[in-house]
């Protein structure tokens, strides 16, 4: 029903990556839908929302998410905030440092990031798709990740289930884009007609190249389009798509 980072776990890291499994919603949302955005009954979502606040052992009135436009803003939480007015703000990252608090991003293809931070316990989530990998939108989230670590850097970075290489087809404009916020093998592939993009990989060199230990980098793995047992997929689905959440918690 819901997937976990060995790593974070291993840290005592209250996180996990969610699955369509486990839910109340019916039709194209069954059943862990987490937005009504896409048109699923609200009552439905809050009680799939509590129920995945609950296996991650954390409060769903204290869990942070923002209305995400695909950019690199990142929101600082403090425990004061009021939730249902952060939903409404964008940003596509936040972070956390009071464990009262809980943050949260929604995916129906793109990458979700969790990050930890080992001496103060501040945390990240961050939703990166290919344009938030473009425009650095996982740079913009390390950098707030940092400043309240107050500069220490024992980072664990889980990368989770998304959109693979084996489907995620883009125009050349894209893989152009995605080559030059990740330039290295592996991320644009092209062994079929149209070129394939290997996301979480740039997502992973990009953590890389910021300072993160590659044993601290771990994939939860799973294509969002090839598995419609355990996945929303907005490639796969279209518009009225459920969304999945990954969150954590410091
Ligand atoms: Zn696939």
């Amino acid at each position: 029903m819901i997937l976990r980072s060995e790593l974070l776990s291993a840290r005592k890291v209250r996180h996990g990556f969610s699955t369509r499994i486990g839910g109340v919603s019916q039709g194209p949302f069954a059943t862990l839908n987490v937005a009504v955005g896409p048109g699923d009954e609200p009552a439905a979502v809050t009680e799939n929302l509590r129920r995945f606040a609950a296996m991650i052992e954390v409060d769903p009135e204290r869990l942070y998410q923002t209305s995400q436009v695909h950019g690199s803003d990142v929101r600082a939480i403090e425990p004061g905030d009021v939730r249902l007015e952060v939903l409404h703000e964008h940003a596509d990252a936040l972070v956390a440092h009071d464990p009262s608090t809980a943050i949260g991003i929604r995916v129906a293809d793109c990458v979700p990031v969790l990050l930890h931070e080992g001496k103060t316990g501040v945390v990240a989530a961050v939703h990166a798709g290919w344009r938030g990998v473009v425009g650095g939108v996982v740079q913009a989230a390390l950098a707030q990740l940092a400043i309240r670590a107050r500069g220490s850097r024992d980072i664990v970075a889980a990368i989770g289930p998304s959109i693979g290489p084996c489907c995620f087809e883009v125009g050349e404009e894209v893989a152009s884009a995605i080559l030059d916020a990740a330039p290295a093998d592996g991320v644009v592939l092209r062994d079929r007609p149209r070129p394939h993009v290997d996301l979480r990989r740039a997502v992973r060199l990009q953590l890389l190249a910021l300072g993160v230990a590659d044993a601290n980098i771990e994939d939860v793995p799973g294509c969002t389009k090839c598995d419609a047992e355990r996945f929303f997929s907005h490639r796969r689905d279209g518009a009225r798509s459920g969304r999945l959440i990954a969150a954590i918690a410091p």
